[in-house]
């Protein structure tokens, strides 16, 4: 397939297809899996050429290798980001890409609601560091405010918060990010960007962990940072000296250059391999998930043990209008369900028979978990207060089972 026939095909067409830059020995219509450490070359003028970026030829796979280059150019032909750079994890690319913006003395805003090692990251990692984290209410723009000054490096968010469901309003956070001259960095894993386009909501980096939705049914780890060339780096007290640096934003020059060789947390060929494959059947897998997801909550609600129901596009959901406007009909395959105590949720837990008691998210399979004894178990209750985290709350990640199989489970699963 021709550059030039891709880039008029719609999003769905466009995941599947994507030349690579040189046809292997065999004409493998898949890319293939570039299992090497280093590349060698013919000449020293050649090898420096290379090495000093002014030649595009990979010399080292912790820098760069073809098999990744090539998932990362697939993301970029679906997601029009200027630049896209995958990790061995969801939870390195968040570091990556703090770590690109973060410095000694400087701060970051985000929300209390946030996955649970970011939350740690933020609270107790980057700490140490002599980087302040400000938690506070995204919902309530004078509190954002409040918080901004001119040593914030970033605003942090997920776009919907787990397990809280609560969804910002991206368009008043851009504004205050634009007026204050702070990058706004978003989370998206939770609505992946064949439905939801940050770009279009003023955000400014995304980051996914790709693990989830596009490794196609829990294959692989892995991250992604998307950088749509829409900040002046010049606001940046530690990027500024690299602004209007050439082909790459200031951002994606650090980081690519510095952050990302220096905490060698690349991914894999093998797993780009994965994830590629994987992301050809995101939009329909994601889709089928979604809508799963948005009739089960609605038929669980009238459930006699189940005390609330928590899922952005029910109608009755406090966030219902903006995320109808953010992330179209579905608001992720994800909810969650209150019951009335530990004691009651552990039960739940228990009974299930065909959904799988296990962490992550958007697997094939439908997965149950109590977040407040697991994902959130090692921290204090104080902590978990502050985080709006409920010992009676159950999440669900929605996966490709029949409707009918998922709300019998759930329903027997309550009535024990
Ligand atoms: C799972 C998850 C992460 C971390 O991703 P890993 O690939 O497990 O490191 C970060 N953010 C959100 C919203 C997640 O669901």
């Amino acid at each position: 397939m021709e550059k030039e026939n891709v880039d008029c095909l719609s999003n769905e067409t466009k995941l599947l297809h994507e030349p690579y830059r040189a046809r292997d020995a065999y004409n493998s219509l898949n890319m293939p899996i570039y299992h090497a450490v280093a590349y060698e070359f013919e000449t020293a003028e050649q090898m420096e050429l290379a090495f000093t970026g002014k030649s595009p030829e990979h010399v080292y796979s912790r820098i760069s290798n073809p098999t990744v280059q090539y998932f990362e150019q697939r993301v970029k032909t679906v997601t029009n980001a200027s630049e896209v750079m995958s990790f061995n994890s969801g939870m390195a690319a968040i570091v990556n890409a703090i770590m690109t913006v973060a410095y000694n003395g400087g701060n970051i805003v985000t929300s209390p609601h946030l996955f649970g090692n970011t939350y740690s990251f933020f609270a107790f990692t980057l700490k140490d560091f002599g980087v302040e984290t400000r938690f506070c209410d995204l919902t309530k723009p004078d509190e954002v405010k409040a918080n901004i000054d001119k040593n914030t490096c970033a605003l942090f968010l997920e776009i919907i918060t787990n397990p809280q469901m609560e969804v910002a309003d991206l368009c008043v956070l851009s504004d205050i990010c634009k007026a204050h001259g702070v990058p706004l960095i978003a989370d998206t894993t939770i609505v992946p960007f064949t439905v939801f386009h940050a770009d279009d909501f003023g955000v400014n980096i995304e980051v996914v962990s790709s693990t989830k939705y596009i490794s196609g049914g829990a294959t692989s780890l892995g991250g992604l940072i998307l950088d749509y060339d829409s900040f002046d780096w010049l606001h940046s007290k530690k990027l500024q000296y690299l602004a209007n640096h050439g082909k790459l934003s200031a951002f994606s020059a650090k980081l690519r250059m510095e952050i990302y060789r220096n905490f060698g947390a690349c991914m894999t060929p093998q797993v780009a391999h994965m994830q590629t494959t994987g992301m050809e059947t995101l939009a329909i897998r994601y889709e089928r998930a979604a809508e799963t997801c948005k009739k089960l909550a609605e038929k669980i609600t009238a459930l006699p043990n189940i005390s609330s129901v928590n899922y952005p596009s029910l109608p009755n959901h406090p966030y219902y209008a903006v995320s109808l406007r953010q992330f179209g009909e579905y608001a992720g395959a994800m909810f969650t369900f209150d019951l009335a105590s530990r004691e009651a949720a552990f039960r739940f837990i228990n009974n299930l028979k065909l959904i799988r008691r296990a962490t992550n998210l958007f697997d094939n399979k439908t997965l149950a978990i109590h977040p407040a004894s697991t994902i959130f178990g090692t921290f204090t209750e104080q902590t978990r207060k502050s985080m709006d985290i409920s010992q009676n709350t159950i999440r669900i990640s929605v996966g490709l089972e029949s409707i009918d199989d998922l709300y019998n489970d759930i329903k027997q699963a309550t009535e024990k």
